[in-house]
């Protein structure tokens, strides 16, 4: 995922965020129509009118306008008089949950001289519900001034308080004495306060009840913990791209390494390419060059109070080569050029350089060495030379002249390179297959 769209859907999170949040109260609402409702079971309780019949009656049904009629006289202690419902029958104590309302829409058309009535709920919890004793169902009450009636109102369900009488007749404690509507099984109007002798109508229009279907704490928490998803998620997300892109990133510079790795060995090569002769594998010209020039400068930053000159050199040619070539052939020739080479290395030091001047001549550089161990190390290759038997299968007599010198102060390479030279010469003048050291006077 790219920053813009990440900031894209940041956005659209943040919108939405805000239409939940402000939106929660658009919301439809869960309500329940409690009255008129034919699934509720309507009943009447109330004492006797002095012909014996019942004090509330219905007016009219279809309606749903009610009568009491409160007598002349009051004698009894307690008049009744109210019209009630039930969520569901008593048999089957069906209690409908009404927790989740938080008001209800009321409409009454009252017309009488009470001014008060009072709406009460029932709530039978077990913990201190009898089913013997229908009165031990929690009795929660709000009154209301017969005044505001005639016109819709909105009661909240928090106005409901639960009876004295109620808490005093069942000794509840005080943990069950808040009000409570999850069990409720019946919702009652009965009147409460100055109603004259006479007639009190009543017509129910309308009980409802409403609430939210998701409170609004239990929304926000859902909108938190979305985010906190939505967190959790894009961090996941981030740890795995991380993961992978330093997984990548380990396998380039794993690849850069060993192309490295290749490219060194490649350099090597080619290095080696152009400081060594392909045939003899002895260095080339250039090759003796290098070591000479890097030999010049050690030097010269060593002790000047040295006791060895800088180095000895060894001029080898190989006698009468041509013959060689002429009899043997080029092949046969180029065998002899190797095998020499060979010998030369074997009988050399490791610190001492070996390198192929041109044709059949070949140079050895001993760093730090004087013409004396040079001259004798030159006699020890002359020996190994003539005493090995060249091409087996047509035994071959090879022999070398040498000349030796060694590097006198201030002198440069060349004329140290030219007084071996001369020494070579001599060699071959003295008769072949031998050594000869440079005179350091020598005349060139
Ligand atoms: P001398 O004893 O006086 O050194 O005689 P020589 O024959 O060794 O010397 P000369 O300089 O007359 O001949 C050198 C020959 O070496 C000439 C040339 O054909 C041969 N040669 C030079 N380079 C190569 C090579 O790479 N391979 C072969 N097979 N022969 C070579
Ligand atoms: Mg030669
Ligand atoms: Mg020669």
């Amino acid at each position: 995922m790219n920053d813009k769209s990440f900031n894209s859907i940041l956005l659209l999170a943040i919108l939405a965020t805000l239409i939940a949040v402000f939106g929660q109260q658009y919301f439809p609402k869960k309500r329940l129509l409690a009255w008129p409702n034919a699934n509720f079971i309507s009943y009447f309780y109330s004492s006797n009118q002095a012909d014996g019949s019942p004090a509330a009656f219905w007016v009219d049904q279809q309606k749903n306008l009610w009568r009491c009629v409160y007598p002349e006289d009051d004698k009894s202690e307690y008049f009744a008089c109210s019209f009630n419902f039930l969520f569901g029958t008593p048999e089957q104590q069906s209690p409908a949950d009404l927790s989740g309302f938080t008001h209800i829409n009321l409409k009454l058309n009252y017309t009488g001289s009470a001014n008060k009535l009072r709406i009460y709920i029932r709530n039978a919890n077990p913990v201190y519900y009898k089913p013997e004793d229908p009165n031990s169902s929690k009795f929660h009450a709000l009154t209301l001034h017969t005044r505001d009636l005639n016109k819709e109102i909105q009661i909240n369900m928090d106005e409901f308080f639960v009876a004295d009488w109620w808490l005093g007749q069942y000794d509840i404690p005080r943990g069950l004495s808040r009000p409570e509507f999850s069990r409720s099984v019946s919702v009652g109007i009965d009147f409460v306060e100055g109603q004259q002798p006479g007639n009190h109508d009543m017509q129910i229009e309308k009980i409802e009840f409403v609430g939210e279907w998701i409170s609004a704490e239990r929304w926000y928490l859902c909108i938190l913990a979305a985010w906190m998803l939505g967190i959790f998620i894009y961090a996941i997300t981030k740890l795995i791209q991380l993961s992978q892109q330093t997984k990548h990133d380990v396998k380039i510079i794993n690849e850069l390494s060993s192309d490295n790795q290749q490219l060194k060995l490649e350099t090597d090569k080619f290095r080696r390419l152009s400081t060594v002769d392909p045939l003899t594998q002895a260095y080339n010209r250039f090759g003796i060059d290098q070591i000479v020039a890097t030999l010049m400068i050690f030097n010269k930053e060593k002790d000047e109070h040295k006791n060895a000159p800088d180095f000895a050199l060894m001029i080898i040619d190989i006698d009468h080569f041509k013959r060689i070539n002429d009899r043997r052939g080029h092949d046969a020739g180029d065998r002899v050029l190797q095998n020499i080479s060979a010998i030369i290395s074997k009988g050399i030091r490791a610190q001492d350089f070996l390198g192929r001047w041109g044709g059949e001549e070949f140079i050895v550089i001993m760093p730090s060495t004087r013409k004396e161990f040079a001259i004798a190390l030159a006699e020890k290759i002359r020996l190994m030379i003539y005493d090995t038997i060249f091409e087996p299968d047509n035994p071959l007599s090879v022999t070398a002249s040498f000349g030796v010198s060694d590097k006198l102060d201030e002198e440069d390479f060349a004329t140290t390179f030219k007084r071996a030279d001369k020494a070579l010469y001599e060699a071959k003048a003295q008769g072949r297959n031998c050594c000869v050291t440079a005179d350091d006077n020598m005349t060139l």
